[in-house]
């Protein structure tokens, strides 16, 4: 037992004396203590809630705020506080996670060798595919985020996109541009129900249904045109599945339809 303290002992000193010697690894140390006392002690220390939305926004650094508030209006200095507290949290936990299974799988395969490894393989495959999903609810919390500062701020957003789901659940209007022209323009409820141009359909066919039989997605077919050469008739004619012989010949001019919505196409509301 005595041999064993002493071991223990002896083991204690030489980390201290290493510690001791370098300068950089005490400096680190001590920051490191700092940042988990910090972390620790953060409701008790961060003067503002991290997460509420104050009048400032990117307010300088001042005594109200710290370190300054940022683009919305959220106090820098208690958010860097829980920020670290959050890190330090998922770090433990990763970590104590990963020991355990770590030491379950280890012990596992080397009971069951092979077959263990492909299903764990499988497995990973699917935790693989996570950060598209993750993708999609980072998506939807910026645009929430963004559509509370407009209304906020009383203010006009314009939201530039290729994704038609987007415009749909975030936009009263859309304009339909395809290679700098504007095929159609209107009030979003009407296009989404019911697109004019080719181009638009073409936009909505390619996003996958969430409700009824789902089927092959569509793409459009084609792709852009040469922009250095003026188009003779409709600059979408050569990706166009309903295009006529005057689409090639003849540049659609816009025309307003009776629901109110603007359109370039020589087939567009007949
Ligand atoms: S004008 Fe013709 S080619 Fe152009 S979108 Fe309409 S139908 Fe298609």
């Amino acid at each position: 037992m005595n041999v064993k303290r002493n071991r223990m002992r002896t083991r204690v000193t030489n980390i201290l004396q290493v510690i001791n010697s370098i300068t950089q690894l005490k400096i680190g140390l001590c920051l490191l203590a700092v940042i988990i006392l910090l972390a620790l002690f953060a409701p008790f220390l961060a003067p503002h809630d991290p997460f509420s939305l104050n009048e400032e926004l990117l307010a300088p650094p001042g005594s109200q705020y710290l370190l300054g508030t940022d683009g919305l209006g959220r106090d820098v200095f208690s958010e860097l506080l829980y920020g670290a507290r959050t890190s330090i949290f998922i770090g433990v936990v990763a970590a104590a996670i990963s020991g355990v299974l770590g030491t379950l799988i280890g012990g596992l395969s080397g009971f069951y060798r092979g077959r263990l490894d492909s299903v764990l393989s499988e497995f990973v495959n699917v935790f693989l595919m996570l950060p598209t999903a993750l993708d999609v609810v980072t998506q939807g919390q910026i645009l929430k985020e963004i559509m509370q500062l407009e209304e906020r701020l009383n203010i006009t957003r314009i939201m530039i996109t290729h994704d038609m789901s987007v415009v749909a659940t975030t936009c009263k209007k859309v304009a339909v541009m395809y290679a700098g022209n504007l095929l159609e323009f209107g009030l979003v409820k009407d296009i989404i129900a019911g697109p004019e141009h080719p181009y638009t359909k073409g936009l909505l066919q390619s996003i996958p249904a969430l409700k009824g039989e789902r089927g092959e997605l569509k793409g459009i077919a084609g792709s852009l045109p040469d922009l250095s050469k003026s188009p003779s008739g409709c600059i979408f004619a050569d990706r166009c599945p309903s295009r006529k012989p005057t689409c090639e010949t003849e540049i659609p001019i816009h025309r307003t339809l009776a629901d109110g919505r603007m359109v370039a196409c020589h087939i567009a509301g007949s």
